[in-house]
C-alpha cells in the first residue's frame, strides 16, 4: 500500500471505482477516462510501480485475468477487437505508477488511443460496470 497511490486507495476501499471483477491477486475496474466504452484496467492488489518492480508470478496473474476480460468485452459489447496495453515508465506513457493492464474494446474504423481526456459519465460507467461484471462472472476462467 502506497498512501499517495490512487490505485492503492481504490483497492483499500478509500477511493471510488466502478468494479468489474476480482481475484485473490487482482482487481479489474473501469478506466475513469475511457478510451472507448468498456475500457477496463486490471490492477495488482499489491503495489508494484511497474513491470520492473513486479514479479513474473504477479504479472502472470494479470495475464490470466486478461483472457477473461477480453472474452467478457467481446461477448458483452460485440466489439470487433480488443486492445491490450501495458505501459512502464513515463517514457512509455505510464501516468499511474501502480502496475496495471489496459483492456480496451475496439471497433473497426476507430482511431487508436489508449488515453482519453474525457471523464466517463458516472451513470454510464456504473451501468457498463454492472453489465461487464455480470458477464465476467458468468464465464469460465479457464476458457
Ligand atoms: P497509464 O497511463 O497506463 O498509467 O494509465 C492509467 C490510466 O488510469 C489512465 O487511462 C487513466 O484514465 C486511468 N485512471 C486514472 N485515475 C483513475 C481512477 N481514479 N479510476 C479509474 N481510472 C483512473
Ligand atoms: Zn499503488
Amino acid at each position: 500500500m502506497s498512501d499517495d497511490c490512487i490505485f492503492c486507495q481504490i483497492i483499500a476501499g478509500k477511493a471510488q471505482c466502478h468494479p468489474v471483477h476480482e481475484t485473490r491477486y487482482t482487481r479489474t475496474f473501469l478506466d475513469a477516462f475511457p478510451s472507448t466504452p468498456g475500457h477496463c484496467l486490471i490492477v495488482t492488489k499489491a503495489h508494484f510501480t511497474d513491470i520492473f518492480d513486479s514479479t513474473p508470478e504477479e504479472i502472470a496473474m494479470v495475464g490470466h485475468v486478461s483472457t477473461l476480460i477480453a472474452h467478457t468485452l467481446r461477448e458483452e459489447l460485440q466489439c470487433d477487437g480488443v486492445g491490450i496495453y501495458q505501459l512502464n515508465g513515463a517514457a512509455a506513457g505510464q501516468t499511474v505508477f501502480h502496475y496495471h493492464m489496459h483492456v480496451i474494446p475496439r471497433m473497426v474504423g476507430q482511431e487508436l488511443h489508449i488515453h482519453s481526456r474525457a471523464r466517463g459519465a458516472p451513470a454510464e460507467l456504473e451501468a457498463m460496470a454492472a453489465r461487464l461484471s455480470k458477464r465476467a462472472y458468468s464465464l469460465r476462467t479457464d476458457d
